[in-house]
């Protein structure tokens, strides 16, 4: 039986539309691409051997003389300086902000052609150790309430580098996103929100990806956007810098998992991968994340003009492709 309704984003607040009917249009989904055209007159100046070619690292780990993973500053920050957050208004109209904060990239690899999909396991590893390191560092920070840690992989999802990274912003004041979720928190009776998910959606099954001993991966009931994934640890805690090795690994190697699956079953495609912790200085309920969103549609004039996306494969669905029970041609094709 197809879907056709509209589904509450008990996290943001949000009712999103869930139309598989929709996705019967020709060319309802594009899929994108996880490569990024690489221009041979320009070497990439996160491969070993041009590291000239960054501000010096912050962090680099790996052995002396060779590095697996670096963090630098990023050459075009959106964030700089350590102005307080202190917002002027210039009549009635105008008001702004200074930019404050930080702004770091890390290269997740030495290798300039894998995503994190094809990395070994204990590079995932490392990846989750260095995220934890530097969100502690943002942490100490007075001007910084909240760090925003993102992959981009390929152009289509907003890449401007082919080698695999991720970027780290801490940034002066909480964004939308993070106090409705906030919202959704508090506004959940009956313990937490994200612990109650999980236990429904184990008992349930159809909407779950995968269940590790320290993490569970699920395509969300509200998933706004195809193959939507959400990746939690098991131990309820609101800060992922204060959080134990054992979940932040299993978050991590759930999502490495979860993008080898998608890669393998709907294909190479173009991803956003996001990490929700708390605000640094907030004491409601909370309990840290990380979201997939895979670049299958593209935001058009209802998503624009209403803030209400459709999503075109359902959460089931997504689960049966990734699951290999329905081949990802008939949903994808
Ligand atoms: P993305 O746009 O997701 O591909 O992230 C790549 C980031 O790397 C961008 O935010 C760029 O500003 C940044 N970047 C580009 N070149 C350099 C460089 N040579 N050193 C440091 N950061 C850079
Ligand atoms: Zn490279
Ligand atoms: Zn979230």
């Amino acid at each position: 039986m197809s879907t056709h309704q509209l589904r509450l984003d008990p996290l943001t607040g949000r009712w999103v539309v869930v139309s598989e009917m929709r996705r019967y249009r020709p060319s309802a989904i594009a899929l994108s691409s996880e490569t990024f055209p690489s221009d041979p007159a320009r070497p990439c100046p996160f491969c070993p051997g041009n590291e000239e070619e960054t501000p010096p690292a912050l962090e680099t780990y790996g052995p002396t003389g060779s590095w697996r993973l670096r963090v630098v500053p990023n050459l075009y920050p959106a964030f700089q300086g350590e102005e307080p957050m202190v917002s002027i208004s210039h009549g009635p109209v105008f008001t702004q902000a200074p930019a404050s904060g930080i702004h770091e990239v890390m290269v997740l690899s030495p290798d300039h052609g894998l995503t994190w999909a094809q990395l070994q396991s204990d590079q995932t590893n490392l990846i989750m150790s260095a995220i934890r390191d530097r969100i502690e560092a943002h942490s100490h920070s007075k001007a910084i309430r909240y760090s925003q840690v993102i992959v981009n992989q390929g152009r289509d999802a907003g890449a401007s580098m082919a080698h695999p990274h991720a970027q780290l912003m801490g940034i002066s004041f909480v964004p939308r996103e993070l106090s409705d979720e906030q919202g959704g928190f508090s506004r959940f009776v009956g313990g937490c929100l994200i612990c109650n998910t999980i236990a429904l959606e184990e008992s349930l099954g159809e909407r779950l990806l995968e269940s590790g001993s320290d993490a569970v991966s699920i395509a969300p009931y509200w998933s706004a956007s195809p193959f939507e994934l959400l990746i939690a640890p098991r131990d309820h805690g609101a800060h992922l810098h204060l959080s134990g090795q054992s979940a932040l690994f299993g978050v991590g190697q759930l999502i490495a998992r979860s993008l080898a699956i998608l890669r393998e079953k709907v294909g190479p495609i173009a991803y956003n991968v996001v990490f929700h912790s708390s605000p640094y200085r907030a004491f409601g309920n909370f309990h840290w994340h990380a979201h997939v969103y895979p670049k299958v549609t593209t935001r058009a004039g209802f998503e624009l003009g209403t803030g209400v996306p459709i999503n075109v494969v359902s959460p089931e669905v997504a689960i049966q492709v990734l699951a290999g029970e329905r081949g990802g041609q008939e949903v994808a094709g």
